[in-house]
């Protein structure tokens, strides 16, 4: 009793079953070719053993710069700082406007509220994201790295 394999079962086709990569019909091929092969099926055990130790490798996640949302290239960086200070200063020109706007308006002090609350809203919102933004860019742990 030889262990040598007669069937030309490569070593693809068997970890193409193990992933169910394979066709129907391919896969029938293995199943009954293992049912009489010891030899295929202790490579075929061999292969499932290989497999359950590489899964059971703790996960590593992709480098960094694979996805956080740091540009890339001097000029996204310089379009984003731009872009940034752009809306920081429309917003706080908007803003400056609309509360001397809201100050010499005969309206009385009930309707100023009114409006200045309504304006407040979305603009406070605004803050708030931005100033996380801010906060995840000065606590990226990976920029002091790559200076
Ligand atoms: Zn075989």
């Amino acid at each position: 009793m030889t262990d040598r394999c007669p069937t030309v079962f490569d070593e693809p086709l068997l970890s193409g079953y193990l992933d169910r990569e394979l066709t129907q019909a391919e896969t029938q091929r293995v199943r009954l070719h293992l049912e009489d092969c010891p030899s295929c099926r202790a490579l075929l055990a061999d292969l499932a053993g290989v497999r359950a130790a590489s899964r059971a490798t703790p996960f590593r996640p992709p480098p960094d710069d694979q996805w956080d949302e740091r540009p890339r290239t001097a000029a996204s960086f310089l379009a984003r700082r731009v872009g940034w200070t752009l809306v920081v200063a429309w917003l706080a020109a908007v803003a400056a406007y609309a509360l001397w706007q809201l100050a010499t308006a005969p309206e009385g002090l009930g309707v100023k509220l009114a409006v200045f609350s309504i304006v407040a809203g979305p603009v406070l919102l605004f803050l708030s994201v931005l100033f996380d933004r801010l906060r995840t860019l000065r606590t990226d742990r990976y920029r002091r790295v790559l200076k």
